[in-house]
């Protein structure tokens, strides 16, 4: 009698002991789920590789560079915003966009100072500064101090890296006058 008692009450032990530690590692999955949805953008390599084209991720995510003259918007003149096409943040406006003659999309700031970063970059046997977008991180192009007034900067930027959305400027400019006044 006194034997299977002890038998089983070690296989309690066991079951609650299993028990237990199952319930405790499910609680650390959901924990790890939860801080990668919440940096939704600080994507794997897989993510991004199934979420951006080919040409996307040999730009946005290995710094590469299209041909001058060949990018959907070296030569675009519609008024709207341009936003990252790795993670749709708003970049730059048609507003400040001009033809560098570098064959390359190119503005003279981006729409907010906080949503491009920039980052020195040694490649190539040049000193280059690199933009990146805020959002995600993705490669944009290059930034050089040869631009036109007022700014003097020249945000050279892939069409690739770029997703195009057709807006009235004048319209949010009165907008924001009226807001103003
Ligand atoms: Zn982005």
């Amino acid at each position: 009698m006194n034997t299977r008692l002890y038998k089983l009450s070690i296989v309690a032990f066991v079951v609650a002991t299993v028990l237990f530690s199952s319930g405790y590692g499910s609680n650390n999955q959901s924990n790890e789920n939860k801080n990668n949805s919440i940096n939704g953008l600080k994507k794997s390599k897989k993510e991004w590789k199934a979420c951006l084209s080919p040409e996307e991720y040999q730009i946005l995510r290995e710094k590469g560079t299209e041909m001058a003259f060949t990018g959907k918007y070296y030569k675009h003149q519609e008024q709207g915003v341009y936003k990252c096409s790795g993670c749709g943040t708003e970049l730059f406006s048609s507003e400040t966009k001009y033809d560098s003659g570098s064959g390359w999309p190119s503005f003279w700031k981006p729409i907010a100072n906080d949503k491009v970063s920039s980052k020195t970059d040694m490649s190539l046997s040049m000193v280059r500064t690199e933009i990146l977008c805020s959002g995600c991180g993705g490669h944009l192009g290059h930034v050089f101090n040869d631009g036109p007034k007022p700014t003097g900067m020249r945000y050279c930027v892939n069409s690739v890296s770029l997703e195009f959305e057709a807006r009235n400027p004048k319209f949010s400019k009165q907008g924001e006058q009226k807001e103003n006044e």
